[in-house]
């Protein structure tokens, strides 16, 4: 069984444009699968429409065997992490990284076990207190994750998350993300317009354009292909 399939799915939104058509992947459990293409190509589309914050127009949905089209987010076995992170401002970092625990209804001795553990796996644990507006990109970028591995999700859909990060830092986390996903052994989506990044982190390339899946390869493949 595969760990995330997506048949023929599409999406037009209600203005009329066509930003998804006719998508078709299966990925196995543990795979790190990039999609790769130029800003408007539909990535972002497809990766919420995995997570479920889009609805699809056609096709499905189907996570570890189960179709999931119309089952909503936070009933999903998926975590996503935007490209502009999305943290609360205001809340300290261990605010933040429980709230989604809490809205899964999860217990209080749980949440504190599970938040526990996550922040000491990312190095943030010193800075548990701090407020999210008061810290640096890397932290950020850091918080952001582990408040999407904290629901210990089956796949982990990431949206650009190297974008706002300095070339150094993003060569850092470039290898945490790698580190972290052979650890966990959950299936990672990564979305980015940069060769790159796609290239040196993934096991599959699923090159798109205009909301099509122009080729799946292997990123040894691509790097040669004339
Ligand atoms: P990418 O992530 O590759 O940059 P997107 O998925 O964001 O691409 O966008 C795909 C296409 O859908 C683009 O033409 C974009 O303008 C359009 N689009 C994205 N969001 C909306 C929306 N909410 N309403 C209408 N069109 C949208
Ligand atoms: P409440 O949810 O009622 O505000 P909590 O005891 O859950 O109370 O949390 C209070 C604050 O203490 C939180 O903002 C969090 O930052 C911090 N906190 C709770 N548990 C821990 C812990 N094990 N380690 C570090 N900080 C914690």
């Amino acid at each position: 069984m595969h760990d995330l399939e997506l048949i023929q799915v599409g999406k037009v939104y209600d203005d009329g444009t066509t930003a998804v058509s006719n998508f078709d992947l299966a990925v196995e459990k543990g795979e790190f699968v990039a999609f790769l293409g130029p800003s408007g190509c539909g990535k972002t589309t497809t990766l919420r429409m995995i997570a479920g914050f889009e609805t699809i127009t056609s096709g499905d949905i189907i996570i570890k065997g189960r179709n999931v089209t119309d089952v909503p987010p936070e009933r999903r076995p998926t975590s996503m992490i935007f490209q502009n992170y999305a943290l609360f401002p205001h809340m300290n970092v261990w605010k933040n990284v429980e709230y989604g625990l809490a809205v899964r209804g999860i217990a209080a001795a749980e949440r504190k076990r599970r938040v526990g553990r996550i922040l000491e796996k990312l190095g943030l644990t010193d800075i548990a207190q701090h407020r999210a507006d008061r810290l640096s990109g890397g932290q950020r970028q850091r918080i952001a994750l582990a408040r999407g591995l904290v629901v210990e999700p089956d796949i982990l859909l990431l949206d650009e998350p190297l974008g706002a990060l300095d070339a150094n830092l993003r060569r850092i986390i470039q290898n945490e993300l790698k580190l972290l996903q052979t650890e966990l052994g959950i299936t990672f989506v990564f979305v980015t317009h940069a060769q790159s990044e796609a290239l040196g982190l993934s096991d599959r390339v699923v090159v798109m354009s205009n909301g099509k899946v122009e080729q799946i390869s292997d990123p040894r493949e691509l790097y040669t292909r004339p």
